[in-house]
């Protein structure tokens, strides 16, 4: 197979699939170039294709009761991506938005990011899409229930360990560890990750991915000689990568102005406290609204996008996918911005990734920036394998590490002939070279 049959077969192959074609097209962007320079033959064209396209997509029907007593029905997904390096591993979603087209992206990055945090993982996404806003916790619990009733024959600690993603907190895995439990009689549960600590889970799993994300920003920054220390950040999202993003923000000595939800954000003029989180994190976890802060905290909530209205050094994008778009970008480009490390999977549309890439603010993509989760997670299944638990600061010292090696792995690939770094380049290349060295050796 040839570049170009490669090229031709991957657009039939991501045809209607926006979000799946933009990845496979911004890893093929950097990807080319490396395999060009590195004398490569038809077989690695042949052996790339395996790599983009995932083993297995398995799609099942959830049935669940609400609190009514009426029966309702939901799809479920898993997308199996690649199992080179270990079982298939990554998290899933709940939400209206999660469609074959969303695991499929979010698949493939997935690919790369668990490839660069150099453990034994494979890669995948699963989902629904069950909407839990608006549900009652016993209809949640049902419906995660005979999710994982119906996922449970495809996954195992040896095969596929989902975790946690948007909609899907250590709760929700506890419902499904439990359920789990029954239908297999198993008395500790390997085949899932992000569960409670008290149910085998690992400390530092919830706090990992925003943790990871800000380790990795320090890094960049402590290469320059420079540190988080007084810095201003903004951060969307108010979920588990924004608030623990935040948390390790604030513990760093960086001035946190924002979180923010669907229709708004909330601005802290002189950075938020540890306790403004704390009752930030309260509210979310109640599913409340950001904007009943006001009034019992010092902040103030603006309608629409944080992106363009409020100036910092540090964006941190920790909501969703297509967050931050051209106009976004443009502004943070004018503004006084020295990096953008993204916290979401794929919060930067294509358009918004170049705007940054060609001016002079860091990005540090998603791949790596929030490799922290997974990377605990990894963590997680060789305590459950070795029966062990380890403490918060071992997990934390080893993720602190991990991070490390990421940021040094991006500085490795991304060198540039003028010596400046694309970390892009150097994350998309790096998890590229060791999933590709495996498969190669098979
Ligand atoms: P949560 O469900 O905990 O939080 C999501 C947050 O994003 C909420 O504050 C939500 O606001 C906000 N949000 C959702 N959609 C939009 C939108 N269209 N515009 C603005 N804000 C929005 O999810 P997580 O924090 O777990 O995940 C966030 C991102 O990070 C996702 O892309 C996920 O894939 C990624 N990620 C998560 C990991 C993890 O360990 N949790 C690991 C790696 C990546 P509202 O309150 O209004 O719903």
């Amino acid at each position: 197979m040839k570049q170009k049959e490669f090229l031709e077969l991957m657009n039939a192959f991501t045809e209607g699939k926006e979000l799946y074609r933009n990845t496979v097209s911004e890893v093929s962007n950097d990807v080319l170039p490396y395999l060009e320079d590195n004398s490569v033959n038809d077989q690695d064209y042949a052996l790339l294709k395996q790599l983009m396209i995932p083993n297995k997509i398995i799609q099942f029907r959830v049935d669940w009761k609400d609190d009514g007593g009426n029966l309702q029905t939901n799809w479920g997904y898993r997308v199996q991506h690649s199992n080179e390096l270990g079982p298939y591993k990554g998290g899933l979603r709940f939400d209206p938005t999660v469609s074959v087209d969303v695991l499929q992206f979010l698949a493939l990055e997935q690919t790369f990011k668990n490839a660069l945090t150099g453990l034994p993982l494979g890669s995948g996404k699963g989902g629904s899409d069950f909407n839990p806003k608006g549900k009652s916790d016993s209809e949640i619990q049902r419906f995660c229930e005979s999710f994982i009733a119906a996922l449970e024959p495809y996954i195992g600690a040896e095969v596929d360990v989902p975790a946690g993603d948007i909609g899907v907190g250590g709760k929700e895995i506890g419902y499904m560890v439990s359920k789990y439990k029954e239908i297999t009689n198993a008395t500790t549960v390997g085949a899932l990750t992000g569960k409670p600590v008290e149910s085998g889970g690992s400390y530092t799993r919830t706090e990992a991915t925003g943790y990871g994300l800000v380790y990795l920003v320090e890094n960049y920054l402590q290469s320059l000689g420079d540190s988080l220390e007084n810095k201003k950040v903004v951060i969307s999202g108010s979920g588990n990568v924004a608030t623990y993003a935040a948390e390790k923000a604030i513990h760093m000595g960086a001035q946190v102005l924002t979180v923010s939800q669907r229709d708004g954000y909330l601005t802290f003029a002189s950075g938020m406290t540890q306790d403004d989180l704390e009752q930030i994190k309260q509210c979310k976890q109640k599913r409340g609204s950001l904007e009943s802060l006001v009034g019992q905290l010092d902040c103030s909530f603006s309608k629409g996008k944080v992106w363009q209205e409020v100036d910092a050094e540090v964006y941190l994008p920790c909501a969703t996918q297509n967050e931050l778009d051209t106009k976004d970008a443009q502004a943070i480009v004018q503004s006084e911005a020295l990096v953008v490390a993204e916290g979401a999977n794929m919060p930067s549309t294509e358009e918004a990734v170049n705007i940054l890439q060609d001016s002079s603010v860091v990005f540090l993509p998603a791949k790596a920036a929030n490799a922290g989760g997974v990377a605990v997670s990894g963590l997680e299944m060789e305590q459950n394998r070795l029966e062990e638990q380890w403490t918060f600061e071992e997990v934390d010292r080893r993720l602190q590490e991990i991070i490390k090696n990421i940021f040094e792995t991006m500085k490795r690939y991304g060198r540039l002939e003028d010596d400046s770094i694309d970390y892009l380049r150097g994350a998309n290349v790096g998890g590229f070279v060791r999933i590709f060295e495996q498969m190669k050796s098979n």
